[in-house]
């Protein structure tokens, strides 16, 4: 069986890899120094514990499993945090990515999957965001992963490394089963913040900002089910052992939600009410990040499924119901 080297498989979106990636025939080998990811959240292939910034570590592994290819999810990834503490950001997301890098082009492993993000976009204002579109990062996090795209491209003009870089969108739901799911401490993000609300495990969603140049004054986000999102990584690492070459991927629907829009959905999808404030804006949030491409679909042949408002937040609220990680 072809094993896949999986950074950051304990985190959220890594072990949902894992699963889609055991499910299509591959061996996920988990690397995670579990700073953000769970150990239990492990359950699909091996785990190996270790840091991307020590190289001698990395090196090991992949000695060890000789991988066909990388998919590279570790990363530090709050806009909030990446804007008071930027140099952890590119310590960790670039110094750690470059050990991988390196490692994996000594190692003759050419295929990179890589975990971009919109952020790299920035705020701009009436642009389309399609793969094209001009990257102009307003947090130090979308900085950090556009200089993580540069560095791929150096290396394949040196080495031959091969890389699909997917940019995401905003990445929501769980796996149906509730094997797994989003579990951050502390927790950041939008839909899991209103559930945890609902739930009673905080007191209120504050909404961060409500004098956006939007309709309702909240911003607008384009939200992909994280079940959608590892199919087209499992679709862009084939696309890579076929040979077809490096290129970038927006993975989003294309539609945008508003905070107040994804709490009223949240509201009918649990039938309960949402207790909320309001705050100031968050530094380093756009306004509007919504997709402007379809080109996963055209030359991926993704179809997204799960990403609907109402599935995303009925799985979230499934997981957080009934799934945890204790260690
Ligand atoms: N947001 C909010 N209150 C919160 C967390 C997030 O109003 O407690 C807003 C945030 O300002 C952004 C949207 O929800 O407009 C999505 O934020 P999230 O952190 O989930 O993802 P990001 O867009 O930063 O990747």
């Amino acid at each position: 069986m072809k094993t896949v080297l999986v950074t950051g498989g304990a985190g959220y979106i890594g072990s949902h890899a894992c699963k889609a990636l055991k499910a299509a025939g591959y061996t996920p080998v988990t690397f995670d120094n579990l700073c953000t990811g769970w150990q239990d959240a492990v359950k699909f292939g091996p785990f190996e514990q270790g840091d991307l910034r020590d190289r001698a570590r990395v090196d090991e592994v992949f000695d060890k499993y000789d991988p066909v290819a990388v998919m590279h999810f570790a990363a530090l990834s709050q806009v909030g945090e990446s804007m008071e503490k930027p140099g952890i950001y590119w310590d960790n997301n670039v110094g750690g990515s470059l050990a991988l890098i390196e490692s994996a082009a000594a190692h003759g492993c050419k295929n990179f999957v890589f975990s971009s993000t919109c952020a790299t976009y920035g705020d701009q204002d009436n642009v389309v965001l399609d793969e094209d579109c001009v990257q102009r990062p307003i947090n130090s996090y979308g900085a950090s992963k556009r200089a993580i795209e540069d560095i791929l491209a150096n290396f394949e003009a040196a080495y031959g490394l091969k890389h699909v870089i997917f940019r995401y969108f905003n990445v929501a739901g769980a796996d149906r089963d509730a094997e797994v799911g989003e579990f951050h401490q502390p927790e950041t993000h939008l839909i899991p913040l209103i559930l945890d609300a609902i739930a009673g495990k905080r007191d209120a969603l504050t909404i961060f900002g409500t004098d956006y140049d939007t309709p309702d004054g909240t911003c607008i986000r384009d939200y992909v089910h994280v079940c959608d999102l590892v199919d087209a990584h499992v679709l862009g690492l084939k696309w890579l052992l076929e040979g077809k070459g490096s290129w970038v991927f927006n993975l989003g629907t294309g539609t945008g939600f508003s905070v107040r829009e994804v709490m009223d959905q949240s509201k009918v999808a649990t039938n309960r009410e949402v207790p909320f404030n309001t705050g100031p804006r968050r530094a380093g949030d756009a306004t509007k990040l919504v997709s402007g491409s379809t080109r996963a679909a055209a030359e991926l042949g993704w179809k997204p499924l799960r990403s609907t408002l109402p599935i995303m937040i009925k799985d979230a609220w499934r997981w957080h119901q009934t799934g945890h990680y204790d260690k």
